[in-house]
């Protein structure tokens, strides 16, 4: 089968011949159709991050396709489902984390294109107990970023501890954030939104935001959102691939605000002790989502509330598509067409 392989964290990905994986015990083998294309598959493709995937590996974590095969002791796929793959892949069931409902705490969890090979392929395997199941008649291609960009912020959002009616900021307008301010307006929130371009702002408006503030062309972001909205933002989810885009969004809370750290840049960023403390600031990480909260965004996207914005391209642009991402150009998400 073709798939895109990482065989070495500076050179392009290969788009090559692997041989098609067998379905071991508790596992699925999926004919992959469509897979959406993550910010996090660059990291890793790159290996930006302190925990490295080991080369040779397909990323890829938003793949959605047909079971054709299964392995001994599968209940929960039958051949011909449609089911995905997800960041959190699969996890070891008895810990304290999986115990408590966090199991994407899970230290002997796996992750889909990172530790487990992913959805750029034509083929790949899922873990039966785990793998999401793709709700009945709906578009198969613009499903695919509910799989890691939709459960992502929809579990945000709820870290955001916002409620129906607050003002809830989106810093970051890519993949992810477009999809957060659909997420937040479902959720009956008001949005601000942040990024570092006109047509990502145009695109959070199109969406639902009341404010788009280009961080580039305002001299104080901050200052414009608490303005807005009389105060500062409830809470706030920052999804961009910008350390500064961190600091701003603390800056524009609302005492007593909580922001949801997503995005995954590379570097570090200044908290500021003194108004973290005296306006009693949260600041918390927040990483993918667990099953329920997976099935949770899907029922979302079955109900006709979340409409990603996405373009349908090869497997063979992955290199393309890369490249395009890291320069910030991409309208909403990119899905590649398996078949094409
Ligand atoms: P993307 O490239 O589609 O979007 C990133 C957006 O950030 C772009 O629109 C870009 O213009 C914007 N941006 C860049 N600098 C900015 C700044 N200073 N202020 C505001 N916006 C700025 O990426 P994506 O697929 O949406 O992923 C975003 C990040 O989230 C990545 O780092 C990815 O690894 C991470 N991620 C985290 C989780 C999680 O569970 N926490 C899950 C998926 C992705
Ligand atoms: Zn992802
Ligand atoms: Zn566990």
């Amino acid at each position: 089968m073709k798939a895109a392989v990482v065989r070495d964290f500076s050179a392009p990905l290969l788009v090559e011949d692997v041989e098609i994986p067998a379905p071991g015990p508790g596992q699925a083998l999926v004919k992959v159709l469509f897979s959406g294309v993550c910010h996090t598959d660059l990291h890793a493709a790159h290996g930006d991050w302190p925990v490295k995937p080991v080369p040779p590996f397909v990323p890829g974590h938003e793949g959605v396709g047909e079971v054709v095969a299964v392995g001994d002791g599968v209940t929960r796929l039958r051949i011909g489902d449609m089911a995905g793959n997800a960041w959190f892949w699969s996890a070891c069931g008895s810990c304290e984390y999986c115990g408590t409902g966090r199991e994407t705490l899970c230290p002997d969890q796996k992750n889909g294109g990172y530790s487990v090979d992913g959805s750029f392929g034509r083929y790949m395997l899922v873990d039966a107990a785990y793998a999401p199941v793709i709700p009945e008649g709906v578009d198969l291609a613009a499903v695919a970023p509910i799989l890691c960009a939709g459960v992502t912020v929809y579990k945000g959002l709820k870290e955001s501890d916002v409620r129906p009616g607050q003002w809830v900021l989106i810093s970051g307008i890519g993949g992810l954030g477009h999809i957060a301010v659909q997420y937040a307006r479902a959720m009956g929130m008001r949005v601000v939104a942040v990024d570092v371009s006109d047509e990502k702002c145009e695109l959070a408006r199109r969406h639902g935001a009341e404010l788009a503030v280009n961080a580039l062309s305002d001299p104080d972001p901050a200052a414009t959102i608490k303005e807005f909205t009389g105060g500062g933002a409830h809470g706030g989810l920052v999804t961009a691939v910008n350390g500064a885009a961190f600091s701003q969004g603390v800056g524009a809370l609302r005492r007593g605000g909580t922001l949801a750290l997503v995005g995954l840049p590379p570097e570090q960023f200044p908290l500021d002790i003194f108004s973290t403390v005296l306006f009693g600031l949260t600041v918390r990480g927040s990483i993918v989502g667990t099953r329920a909260d997976l099935a949770e965004a899907l029922d979302f996207f079955a109900r006709g509330l979340i409409e990603p914005t996405y373009t349908l391209r090869p497997l063979a642009d992955i290199n393309a598509i890369f490249d395009e991402m890291a320069a910030g150009r991409i309208e909403g998400r990119v899905v590649m067409d398996m078949s094409a």
